[in-house]
């Protein structure tokens, strides 16, 4: 499905996504498809960050926030990057 860039901000939980993890020395990346506009986004994830320990990244659900980077009528105030979904990706580990 194409990116549906015309729907409104709304910040709204949906159930765990399959992501593509690229795992490195010190960070792991998580890319995939926003399950509410489509859009693709990714955030990387560093060692020492709150919840995700390097030696136990496998099995660990990870919380992701839509940043595809349109504005989805974002309001003015918002650091958000995308349409406001956010869910979990069950980390695979390097
Ligand atoms: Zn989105
Ligand atoms: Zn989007």
């Amino acid at each position: 499905m194409p990116h549906d860039e015309s729907l409104s901000y709304l910040e709204k939980e949906y159930g765990p996504q399959t992501f593509t993890e690229d795992a490195e020395e010190g960070k792991i990346t998580v890319t995939g498809e926003c399950p509410r506009c489509k859009g693709e986004t990714s955030k990387t994830f560093r060692v020492g960050q709150p919840g995700i320990d390097k030696a136990a990244w496998a099995g660990k659900p990870a919380t992701m926030i839509c940043a595809c980077g349109a504005t989805h009528d974002r309001p003015g105030d918002s650091d958000e990057a995308g349409c406001g979904a956010y869910w979990t990706v069950m980390l695979q580990g390097g």
